[in-house]
């Protein structure tokens, strides 16, 4: 039987049911669920100074302009061409389809907007939302298919997709991860509004997946997983059990002998390890956590429990972002986290929080929600500018200026996800399970919790956190009675950087946590991370936390290369970064802080939308003309790492070296690291005079290169301070033959600036194009204001240079 309800409103990461938030709703009783209840963000209240305005720069600027971008890039005419399509009208626009996935981003916002106007009613919003559906419902097929890129042409679609639908081989077929999110929109949207209008398409898509999927039907499983987790919030939407059967058997059909790319090597309850492409495996562990729940089989926990001890013990960087390398947007090995390179993209981020929380609903354990805090406070929010208008795909942990966010990408999935993420924050501050209540984060306002056993509690809470450790809580409970409040002592709060052995604090915390309760100190006896108070409560109660927020010193286990000899800093939940306009010279990645030095913070309501700063002294160390290292004493200042690159790119380091023998020094200034570059290319190339040697053409941690142009002539060019006197040149090549599409070039010459004009050198000898090592050529002494160096690609191939020396 299918019941829908209106005015239901849910835990939005999980889109549980919880109708007796609000007297309308009809209530919706499954089987089974996760044992731990979400407080959804309807239900929450924030009034603090970190989270509400960024959900209200959400609300108000970041979806306006994903609405904007969706327009703009032709993702929502995407929806109109393949109507005209399906109505036999020539094309509007010849233009190709787009990505097999650009449907998904129009979806997102909407999900993120339905969030927004369940709190906040905006019938603009509201309307504007409406006539988007309209677009979607006609864009869908007659059976029920919904993929704009092949409606359109369905004789060409994007080469992603195939000509046959669904098809799983070669072109992953995004089909249904497209499907996920409109199920997730569709379900967002109709207990928002209580409108049935998106929710109809997908109900309508997800009867055309049930006639074509299952056993003795087709058997792929999804190029792009979501659209589990998608099917788990039908099924919660309706009750409908065949939406429950299709979710689990997407997840059965899934593998062996398929690739690590998309988790199909194995069996998904064979799997063991996190591998291949981050979001895809997150957002798969999810949906593993949903079918578990909901079906009580625990083959699927036992899979996802052992992969999340590999994640937070060996996978997982001091941000809380995942996923190390750009080669597949993938986990890299154990331990393998560099830094300058990490890719943690934002969607990866996001997919952590999405599978965390599940973990911690199907286990109470507040484990789960430390590495969920860490990831929220750290390397999720980075993927959104403070004005809310660019956004980060990766989210490295050290720059030489390479890096900056962007307003939009061609595949945009990050934003999307940020506008849905931002919107649900609240969702995750509390929950419940039986008669106890649950405070997991610690954000300054109001939430109203009906618990199962039917008692209402208004929470309040008052405190500065993150900056601030003492959280005020007060409970009024009606009717009061005995019960138990479980405050969660977060894991930084007692001396655990992470669960596991992958962090750990350099230093020890002398300062436990305290607990007060009406005034009175309450004992701290830790049940799976949380203090619990079980009393008779009543209206007027009151909570005191106090979590002591010295600056602590992070070390990395010594299996993670890239962190040898290097610390990070935090300060309570909040990891920082030496950030260039912050530092002299606008160099950060030639510091070295000792161990002793001492680390105060001060909260700078002026910088970055306010933010506690962290000082004290380092040392710039930098080459001397002999080659010798120097070290001078100068101020530090670090900033939350979330909050860098607002302020135009430049160096940033979140691992700072505390000996010489990790540490970077600075080149001994020459024409050449002292010039201004310019280049025909589009990336920025001042990596290539900071005088750090590469290790080889591969080296794939500060190259430049012109990719994708290939077999161009281009150039890259110096102009010096003031005329030099030059006589030789040294260029080290980048090559990543065999996983990119770089090689040493075809040929190159060398120009100078005399006055105005460019004029090739007297070259002495040959231009080198050997890997690996540097070219050097010696040439006709001259006086020039700049120098250029023209490189002619090899046909079908792009390039790039390591480091470009001048003396
Ligand atoms: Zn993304």
């Amino acid at each position: 039987m299918k019941i829908f309800a209106k005015y239901v409103f849910v835990g939005v990461s999980v889109g549980l049911v919880c109708a007796a938030q609000t007297p309308k709703a009809a209530e919706l009783k499954l089987p089974r669920d996760y044992p731990v209840k979400p407080v959804p963000f309807t239900a929450v209240h924030l009034t603090d100074q970190f989270w509400a305005p960024r959900i209200e720069t959400n609300r108000t600027v970041t979806i306006p302009f994903a609405f904007q971008k969706c327009e703009e890039t032709g993702r929502v005419n995407n929806f109109i061409r393949a109507a005209q399509a399906l109505r036999g009208e020539p094309l509007a626009d010849k233009k190709p389809p787009g990505y097999p996935f650009d449907d998904t981003d129009l979806y997102k916002v909407i999900e993120g907007a339905a969030y927004t106007l369940a709190v906040a009613p905006d019938a603009k919003l509201e309307a504007y939302v409406d006539s988007l559906i309209e677009k979607i419902a006609a864009a869908q097929e007659p059976d029920g298919y919904l993929y704009t890129t092949r409606t359109i042409d369905p004789l060409s679609p994007h080469r992603w997709a195939s000509k046959k639908r669904w098809e799983l081989e070669e072109v992953d077929s995004h089909e249904l991860y497209n499907l996920g999110h409109l199920y997730e929109a569709a379900v967002a949207h109709y207990q928002a509004t209580g409108k049935r209008s998106l929710l109809d398409v997908a109900l309508k898509t997800a009867a055309l997946l049930d006639k074509t999927f299952g056993p003795g039907k087709q058997s792929i499983w999804p190029g792009h997983q979501i659209t589990e987790m998608g099917l788990a919030k039908l099924y919660r939407v309706t009750g409908d059990e065949r939406y429950l059967g299709l979710a689990k058997f997407m997840l059965d059909v899934r593998g062996p002998n398929g690739r690590t790319y998309n988790q199909s090597h194995l069996r998904v309850i064979d799997q063991t390890e996190a591998v291949g492409h981050a979001v895809r495996a997150t957002y798969m562990y999810s949906g593993m956590a949903d079918v578990a729940a909901l079906t009580g089989d625990v083959s699927y926990l036992n899979a996802i429990d052992r992969i999340w001890e590999n994640v937070a013990g060996k996978k997982l960087y001091i941000t809380g972002g995942i996923g190390a390398t750009g080669s597949g947007e993938a986990f890299g090995r154990n331990y393998e986290l560099p830094n300058m390179t990490a890719y943690n993209e934002t969607c990866a981020a996001i997919g952590n929080d999405f599978w965390n929380y599940r973990l911690f609903l199907l286990h109470g354990d507040a484990k789960y929600i430390d590495v969920m805090e860490r990831t929220l406070y750290n390397g999720l929010i980075s993927g959104v500018s403070l004005d809310g208008k660019s956004f980060f795909y990766p989210n490295p942990l050290e720059s030489d200026s390479q890096h900056q966010r962007s307003p939009w990408f061609g595949v945009a999935c990050c934003p999307g996800n940020i506008t849905r993420f931002m919107a649900s924050v609240p969702g995750y501050v509390y929950a419940h399970e039986g008669d106890k209540l649950f405070v997991n984060l610690f954000a300054g306002g109001t939430a109203d919790i009906r618990m199962d056993t039917g008692r209402s509690i208004r929470v309040t809470q008052q405190t500065r956190y993150p900056w601030d450790g003492a959280v005020k809580i007060s409970v009024k409970p009606e009717p009061a009675g005995k019960f138990t409040i479980n405050v969660r002592i977060p894991g930084w709060a007692r001396n655990e950087a992470v669960p596991g052995d992958l962090y750990r604090f350099a230093d020890k915390l002398n300062q436990p946590a305290v607990l007060k309760v009406n005034g009175r100190p309450a004992p701290v006896r830790l049940e799976k991370g949380y203090a619990p108070l079980t009393r008779v409560w009543k209206s007027g109660d009151t909570i005191e936390l106090l979590l002591p927020m010295p600056v602590r010193r992070v070390v990395a286990n010594e299996q993670v290369a890239a962190d040898r000899g290097r610390v990070a800093l935090q300060r309570g939940p909040v990891v920082y970064c030496a950030e260039w306009p912050d530092n002299p010279n606008g160099r950060v990645r030639n510091l070295m802080l000792p161990d002793g030095a001492r680390l105060t913070a001060e909260f700078r309501p002026d910088l970055l939308h306010g933010v506690e700063v962290i000082k004290g002294t380092a040392y710039a160390l930098a080459y001397d003309a002999q080659g010798k290292v120097t070290r001078n004493e100068q101020a530090l200042a670090a900033i939350p790492y979330y909050a860098w690159a607002n302020r135009g790119p430049g160096q940033m380091l979140v691992w700072i070296p505390n000996n010489e023998a990790s540490a970077k020094p600075a080149p001994y200034p020459t024409p050449a690291t002292t010039a201004k570059v310019t280049t025909s290319g589009r990336k920025s190339p001042r990596t290539i005079n900071d005088g750090e040697e590469p290790a080889s053409s591969a080296d794939m941690s500060s190259q430049f290169d012109w990719w994708p142009r290939k077999g161009t002539t281009e150039w890259v060019e110096y102009a010096f301070d003031k005329p030099a006197t030059v006589s030789e040149t040294e260029v080290y090549w980048f090559d990543d033959t065999g996983r990119g599409e770089c090689k040493v070039p075809a040929s190159w010459r060398l120009l100078y600036k005399d006055g105005d004009q460019w004029k090739p050198v007297e070259n002495l000898g040959p231009y080198g194009v050997e890997k690996d090592r540097y070219n050097k050529v010696a040439f006709k002494l001259v006086t020039a204001g700049g120098l250029r160096l023209e490189v002619t690609m090899q046909p079908n191939w792009s390039a790039g240079l390591q480091e470009w020396k001048v003396k």
